[in-house]
């Protein structure tokens, strides 16, 4: 079985948004313990998502670019935008079937800015501007509280206009601020943007039902109607090196103890989670789209 491997290649920022649970303060892994560790376990790895903090403020991230576009393994890289022409450059030699990008906007001009930083939703604009006139595979992320619940159709409406798709997540890891009625309604204008985006009906039923379970978590304490595959399919790898399932538990370990070797630290993580539920977006999309999960939600 491949695995899907979340790394936060850095956990330096230069935003502070309000919501971030990231602690900036974490050494990082060296450049040779991350072309060791990708050469060492490559041929079970299908694909790479590169995390922070800020991935563009790690000084050498255009050489963690240069290993996995040299051992051809997919990537998303996740920004704020802010260093968007360095990243640009980086991808240039690589071809777009080997990567994605995602960029986070909160709000329109206003409210991404209060939340993140005066500048901060120009320079992601520029990007998604850039991006719209390439063929640079990439999708905006809103992560919605109370703070920007206003703004949300602002966000649809920009990426109808640039042309890059939108997904939403709600805040992780607090109690709601925002009812289960306005999550809904969130839900339902995600959906009616969708289709007159051109998403395909299977992806807007994938979007629509995580959404609609994390909302039946967060209120109702309702768990998914499939396990998740956090503990056999995917890794979180901070980015000190200590290794976990996923960004909610505890990690296991550093992948230093087992040199760099992840399938003895995949060994130790095999215990079985049924039973263990969150709010994390990412999870339940990738859990959905396993065999029961998909099973689950077409029965
Ligand atoms: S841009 Fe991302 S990493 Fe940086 S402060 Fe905001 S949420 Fe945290
Ligand atoms: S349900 Fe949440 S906490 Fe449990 S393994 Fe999955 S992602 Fe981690």
């Amino acid at each position: 079985m491949k695995h899907s491997i979340t790394l936060f290649v850095t956990q330096k920022c230069n935003l502070r948004c309000p919501y971030c649970f990231v602690d900036k303060e974490s050494e990082e892994l060296q450049i040779w313990e991350i072309d060791k560790l990708f050469v060492t376990n490559r041929s079970h790895i299908n694909h790479v998502t590169l995390t922070g903090g800020e991935p563009m403020m790690r000084h050498d991230i255009g050489l963690v670019i240069g290993v996995l576009k040299f051992l051809r393994i997919p990537f998303t890289l996740c920004t704020n935008g802010y260093k968007w022409e360095n990243l640009v450059e980086y991808l240039q030699r690589i071809s777009t079937t080997e990567y994605a990008i995602q960029v986070s906007i909160d709000g329109n001009p206003d409210t991404h800015d209060r939340l993140r930083g005066t500048g901060s939703y120009e320079r992601a604009h520029s990007l998604l501007q850039h991006i719209g006139k390439s063929s640079i595979p990439s999708n905006i992320v809103i992560t919605v509280s109370n703070t920007n619940i206003g703004s949300v159709k602002d966000v649809l409406d920009l990426s109808l206009r640039v042309k890059v798709p939108c997904s939403i997540n709600f805040v992780r890891g607090k109690p709601p601020d925002i009812n289960p009625g306005q999550m809904s309604d969130v839900i339902n204008a995600w959906v009616r943007y969708a289709k007159l985006f051109g998403f395909s009906r299977q992806a807007i039923m994938m979007h629509a039902q995580r959404m609609k379970i994390v909302r039946d978590y967060l209120h109702h304490r309702k768990t998914w109607p499939f396990p998740c595959i956090a503990n056999g399919q995917l890794t979180t790898l901070w980015a000190n090196g200590d290794i976990g399932p996923c960004e909610k538990l505890p990690p296991i370990g550093n992948i230093r103890r087992w040199n760099y070797n992840l399938k003895p630290a995949w060994r130790e993580m095999q215990v079985n989670r049924d039973g263990c539920y969150c709010d994390f977006d990412c999870e339940i999309l990738h859990s959905m789209k396993s065999v029961r999960g998909f099973w689950s939600l077409i029965r």
